[in-house]
């Protein structure tokens, strides 16, 4: 009986999971994401794999020794996997995105999540499949440095999101 209360409870929550998920993927594709920010350039092909668009909003000085910044996501995009020395901040303003620390499994991330990525870990982020991403970052303490960058994401690693 316990077992049979147990299999209900998962699958009436897959089914909410799995329903709620494909309307607000239906809702965002048929719109443009909400730019907050200008979108700037296009980011190089050494640091992102597809279209994403870094634009610094506020620069690191003697007062501020912290880095301010949008990035915009199409559909696909994400950054190399990379580590800050002092961690960063991602602020979600629109999209849906995965967020992913190394060893950890890839994390669903969506317009209004705040999201902690640990000083000198590595990890990624970037836009869901189907779906944009539009994400402010924070970097702290830049006097320590800003980022280092690594390899890209493979597909089978961005593809590996459950
Ligand atoms: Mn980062």
């Amino acid at each position: 009986m316990k077992t049979l209360a147990i299999t209900l409870s998962m699958i009436i929550t897959g089914t909410i999971i799995s329903c709620s998920q494909n309307k607000s993927t239906m809702d965002n594709t048929t719109q443009e994401l909400t730019a907050i920010f200008p979108k700037g350039e296009k980011g190089s092909s050494e640091t992102f794999t597809g279209n994403a668009y870094p634009t610094g909003l506020v620069d690191a000085d003697s007062v501020y020794s912290t880095l301010v910044g949008n990035v915009y996501f199409e559909p696909g995009a994400r950054s190399n996997w990379h580590s800050h020395p002092s961690g960063q901040i991602l602020i979600i303003t629109d999209g849906i995105g995965y967020h992913q620390i190394e060893g950890k499994e890839i994390e669903i991330i969506k317009k209004g999540d705040i999201v902690k990525c640990p000083p000198n870990v590595r990890h990624w982020h970037g836009a869901s499949a189907k779906v944009g991403l539009q994400q402010l970052y924070i970097v702290p303490n830049t006097d320590k440095g800003i980022v280092t960058w690594n390899e890209e994401v493979t597909d089978e690693v961005y593809q590996s999101v459950q």
